[in-house]
């Protein structure tokens, strides 16, 4: 591994633990605005004021999405490109959930501080870390604030953020939880809404009419009925259904979302087709009218396991002896990762209750987090002016 320095290292843990109470302050302050998906411009706000802060250049784009440049030794990346640390900015949270922030010695506790206030509290002290740790990153590399990862967002952060730089050579997507994961398989999925319309009617008066919930139900048990491969791991799931008037009436309209995912894109091609003409068929109910509606959509990909990025993040897990795991998971790294662009995600510290009020992170693994990602970006930094990656 090219930094393989201890000195380096031993510099670099130094640096994480005097940046990390500063980091958790932020991580308190972030979690503290609202951000629900599609509504984050008031977090977008703050974190451009914390980059500013630290005197880094940034740039807020339309959908709110916020980059800083921490300059590398090859402006621009180069001809090799740039290392782009993506952390989002959303949460599952609606508007109105109260932001109680809590914090004893032990740990930080609140919605959102770990999915996902910690990881950009993180990439605003980046910098920093070089800084004190005496490193300046072989190439230029970008950290966001990124809108749009979270529920029916549909990455469009990152999208967004990549498709306006081209030169983005690498990427190191940011979770606040579960340190020592890297998750190197990106698990895509194809949303629907499915809804059924019939003429509707009295119960008695009308009986034979078809009923839009009943079509509808016999079209989920068709749809129930694909078989699903178990590897490539490909899944369906319907997970919310509604419809009908009252009891006595032929229900005349009925929906239901469909989750389908897979680690293979072309697994998920297929099941969404397959999906697709099914549902164009109307599930054999003659006289119900149904269609279907993308509602989210997520690329899937793999990065090989003994692929030179995940070397790297393993090795920087090893280097601060935190046991690295090896997983699937839907982030903004499936962007790059089926775009052909090295990528993985890496977790910050422990804690719980992801996506609950009472959510938790643990302090104590907090500054080894921060080394480890300093260390990853410093070696796939030297890695790319390498053209190693
Ligand atoms: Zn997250």
């Amino acid at each position: 591994m090219i930094l393989a320095s201890p000195e380096r290292i031993a510099a670099v843990r130094t640096a994480a633990h005097a940046v990390t109470p500063t980091v958790l302050d932020r991580t308190a302050e972030i979690a503290a605005v609202a951000s629900p998906t599609g509504d984050e411009a008031a977090k977008s706000t703050l974190v451009e004021q914390l980059f500013q802060s630290e005197g880094l250049a940034c740039e807020q784009d339309d959908l709110g999405d916020v980059v800083a440049t921490i300059p590398g030794h090859l402006p621009g990346g180069g001809s090799v490109g740039s290392l782009l640390i993506a952390a989002h900015l959303d949460t599952v949270f609606p508007r109105e959930t109260p932001l109680t922030i809590t914090r004893s010695e032990d740990r930080l506790a609140g919605p959102g501080v770990g999915d996902n206030s910690v990881a950009v509290a993180v990439v605003t002290k980046l910098h920093e870390v070089f800084a004190r740790a005496g490193e300046r990153p072989a190439v230029d590399i970008l950290v966001t604030g990124n809108v749009g990862e979270e529920g029916l967002g549909n990455l469009r952060g990152i999208r967004e953020v990549m498709s306006a730089r081209p030169g983005i050579g690498a990427v190191i997507a940011l979770e606040g939880h579960n340190l020592g994961r890297v998750t190197h398989v990106a698990v895509g999925s194809r949303r629907y809404r499915i809804s059924a319309q019939g003429p509707g009617g009295h119960s008695w008066g009308d009986f034979g009419r078809p009923n839009a919930i009943q079509g509808l139900a016999k079209l989920i048990a068709e749809l129930d009925a694909i078989p699903l491969p178990r590897s490539p791991k490909t899944t369906l799931n319907v997970g919310h259904i509604e419809g009908g008037v009252s009891i006595n009436t032929i229900a005349p309209s009925a929906s239901c979302l469909l989750d389908l995912r897979s680690t293979d894109e072309t697994a998920l091609h297929r099941l969404s087709e397959r999906v697709t003409r099914l549902t164009a068929r109307g599930g054999r109910n003659n006289g119900i009218t149904f269609a279907i509606d993308t509602i989210g959509e997520r690329p899937a990909g793999v990065v090989p396991v003994d692929s030179p990025i995940v070397r790297m993040a393993a090795w920087a897990l090893g280097a601060l002896d935190v046991e690295p795991s090896f997983d699937a998971s839907s982030t903004d790294a499936n962007v790059p990762i089926a775009a052909g662009i090295p990528a993985v995600c890496i977790g910050l510290t422990t804690g719980g209750n992801v996506h609950r009020t009472d959510e938790f992170i643990d302090v104590a693994p907090v500054a080894s987090g921060i080394a480890q990602v300093a260390l990853l970006a410093l070696a796939v930094s030297e890695a790319l002016a390498a053209r190693a990656l």
